[in-house]
């Protein structure tokens, strides 16, 4: 059988790091999209620096790479934040933000889907957020992850016949450059949070990465449209 290729965004660093060294475990060939480069790049591992912010430059490189080779596997990782009051919130920045955090990804899906159709098979993985059900700051943000939800469960309905799943992963807070830029070390804002995570601490990348694995599986097959939070039981309520 052939190795799987997965496609990876954001894949250098955070959460995407994980994903990306767990499937190179799991024996999957990654081809990881951001614009910088891992520390070090990995045995099977291709880097490609793109500005997934970039409609046009996105478009291009999904599109190289699927004339390239059949790419059945898609995690949508990269994602931006930006924490602000409603009052402030500017146009600029939900552009910025829909750019990467929804855009991106239907461009890579429009550009793979070809190839996942002709196989009668694909696995798609966007990576959500628990913020999507409502947090402090987050109107831009939120909104990017719920919007994110609801494409999942579209293209999950518009792909069910054709051997194509796609599910979101949903993580709550995990310890990554992202999730310290809004949640700085040591303030007191940040402890409040930590305490207030029923599994009483932080979520580690693997973690993320191993849910993700888990939906990529073929044996996953009929599991399709959902949104898995992987929060530490922060979704669900308080433990006290
Ligand atoms: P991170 O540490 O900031 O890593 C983000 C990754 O995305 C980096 O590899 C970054 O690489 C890449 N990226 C950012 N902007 C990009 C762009 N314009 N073009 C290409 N790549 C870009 O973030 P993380 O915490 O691992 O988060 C990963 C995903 O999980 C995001 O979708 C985030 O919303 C979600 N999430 C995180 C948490 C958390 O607590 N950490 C919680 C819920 C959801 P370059 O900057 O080099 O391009």
């Amino acid at each position: 059988m052939n190795t799987p290729i997965a496609l990876v965004t954001g894949g250098s660093r955070g959460i995407g790091r994980a994903i990306v060294v767990r499937l190179l475990e799991d024996g999957y060939q990654v081809v990881n999209f951001s614009r910088t480069p891992p520390e070090e790049t990995l045995p099977g591992e291709t880097f490609r620096s793109v500005d997934l912010g970039d409609a046009a430059a996105t478009q291009a490189a999904a599109r190289e790479l699927a004339a390239q080779h059949p790419v059945l596997n898609l995690v949508n990782n990269a994602g931006m934040i930006q924490v602000a009051n409603i009052e402030d919130v500017t146009q600029e920045e939900l552009a910025r933000t829909m750019a990467l955090n929804i855009a991106a990804p239907l461009l890579l899906m429009q550009a793979l889907l070809p190839g996942m159709r002709r196989a009668g098979y694909g696995r798609v993985v966007n990576i959500g957020s628990r913020a999507a059900l409502g947090k402090g700051g987050r109107s831009v943000y939120g909104a990017s992850k719920a919007g994110l939800a609801g494409m999942t469960r579209t293209w999950a309905l518009e792909l069910a016949g054709d051997g194509i799943t796609v599910n979101t992963v949903a993580p709550g807070p995990v310890a990554t450059e992202l999730f310290n830029q809004s949640n700085p070390p040591g303030a007191p804002k940040t402890q409040a949070l930590e305490a207030s995570i029923p599994v009483g601490r932080v979520g580690r990348p693997e973690e993320v990465a191993h849910t993700v694995a888990m939906f990529l599986d073929p044996r996953a097959g009929f599991m399709t449209g959902q949104v898995l939070y992987v929060c530490g039981g922060m979704s669900v309520g308080l433990a006290g």
